[in-house]
């Protein structure tokens, strides 16, 4: 599960930023098309501003009809829990779905210009995470089955509470080691290691030769019990 999660979150960078900018762009672009309205910039022949005009209403229309406005808070959690249990990438099909129902995986790919096996591949892993739920369908003309996708915004705050229960978890685990072990610390701070490995080397740093001290963990400990009360606060 963790290896999971960190090749969805590492793996394609490139991916994520694009997602991201899709959206950034989308939004800004929702918005500078309200600021300036229907006037569009100077144009000398009035056929062109009608048609310049026509179009920006059109395009603003087009981007609203894509990404619904919604509020700070559920926007928080959708990004929280898709970013942690599918990757960023996702994002923009989860705010597609918003207030849309049973949308043929052909015309999401197409409304986000997103190549069809690139959008069936995150739809099954949104639909893994039960983020999205969907219904095969026969088509009539084509002869072949399409799915259809609906969001599951219900099961967010579980999705969050798993997601928080299983960080608490890991610190947790984190704090009892650090509570029960000695670690040693290089000099130049190029390496961490318990009490076992670090007898491995001999008590000598692998990078750089130096010896490595016992290290007082006092602090580290601190800031785990910190934040297992905070997220204990949130469970
Ligand atoms: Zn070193």
């Amino acid at each position: 599960m963790a290896s999971k999660k960190k090749t969805a979150k590492t793996g394609k960078p490139a991916a994520s930023a694009a997602a991201k900018n899709k959206i950034a762009a989308a939004l800004k672009n929702t918005e500078k098309s309200r600021k300036s309205g229907a006037s569009p910039a100077k144009t000398t022949s009035k056929e062109s501003k009608d048609a310049k005009a026509t179009k920006d209403v059109k395009t603003t229309k087009d981007i609203k009809a894509k990404f619904q406005k919604i509020s700070e808070e559920r926007r928080k959690l959708i990004e929280e829990v898709v970013k942690e249990l599918v990757g960023e990438d996702a994002l923009t099909i989860v705010y597609y779905l918003i207030g849309r129902t049973k949308v043929s995986e052909f015309v999401i790919a197409q409304e986000l210009d997103l190549e069809i096996h690139k959008a069936r591949n995150l739809l099954y892993k949104l639909f893994e995470q039960n983020i999205l739920s969907f219904i095969r369908k026969k088509d009539k003309i084509k002869g072949w089955y399409i799915c259809y996708w609906d969001f599951n915004e219900r099961s967010l705050p579980f999705l969050k509470e798993k997601i928080t229960a299983s960080k608490l978890n890991k610190l947790k685990e984190r704090l009892e080691k650090e509570s029960t072990s000695t670690f040693y610390m290089c000099k130049n701070a190029c390496t961490r290691m318990d009490f076992e490995r670090a007898m491995e080397f001999n008590f000598k740093c692998p990078e750089c030769g130096e010896l490595m001290d016992e290290q007082n963990n006092m602090r580290t400990i601190e800031f785990l019990q910190e934040r297992i009360k905070e997220l204990d606060r949130q469970v």
